[in-house]
């Protein structure tokens, strides 16, 4: 009986010490996770944040200042890119088939956007991501569509290399392309992911 209770004695005092080494190697569990909190770095930016802001950045990409179909400085292709560079959604135009929604930019298609100026070395100008009017279906309104009106400083149809620039999109994993030749495609080039 004596033996037993020495035996569970002993067993008490080794739990209380690992207990006390484990308080001093770690005096305040909880301060001590407030300042990790305090610390941590910054969450990484997403791939749709950081290929527009990469965009953004690019030499010889610009925007049109305005849309063809209407006003609406929220839906401006630049602001598409600022939004989602802040982790933000791209607004559409009040007046598409998808007023004033909120949508997310594909990586697919802002990877493709940056290679024809990184890769390719095209100098050229968006009209549009995901605002101005398309038709009702259209891919713009889901993220994976770019308009293009100005390409190496000539507008398309007046006389822009726009079959290299189509091509470029193709090989860069488009899955539609239009362009002057197609309906509706006179002025712009329509590349889509
Ligand atoms: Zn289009």
């Amino acid at each position: 009986m004596n033996r037993l209770a020495v035996c569970a004695a002993v067993t008490v005092s080794a739990i209380a010490l690992s207990a006390g080494q484990a308080a001093t190697a770690d005096p305040s569990p909880g301060r001590h996770g407030q300042a990790a909190r305090h610390h941590a770095p910054a969450k990484p930016a997403s791939e749709s944040a950081r290929l527009a802001r990469s965009v953004l950045n690019a030499k010889g990409i610009t925007y049109a200042k305005a849309h063809v179909s209407g006003t609406d400085k929220a839906s401006l292709p630049q602001q598409n890119l600022v939004d989602v560079s802040n982790e933000r959604l791209a607004k559409t135009s009040p007046w598409g088939h998808k007023k004033g929604a909120r949508v997310a930019l594909d990586t697919r298609m802002l990877n493709g956007v940056l290679r024809l100026g990184t890769q390719y070395h095209y100098k050229f100008e968006i009209s549009e991501f995901v605002g101005g009017r398309h038709s009702r279906t259209s891919k713009h309104y889901a993220g994976r569509a770019v308009d293009v009106t100005w390409i190496n400083g000539r507008h398309v149809g007046k006389r822009a290399d726009h079959r290299g620039l189509m091509n470029a999109c193709r090989k860069l994993g488009a899955t539609l392309v239009l362009g002057p030749g197609d309906k509706d495609h006179d002025t712009h080039v329509h590349c889509q992911w």
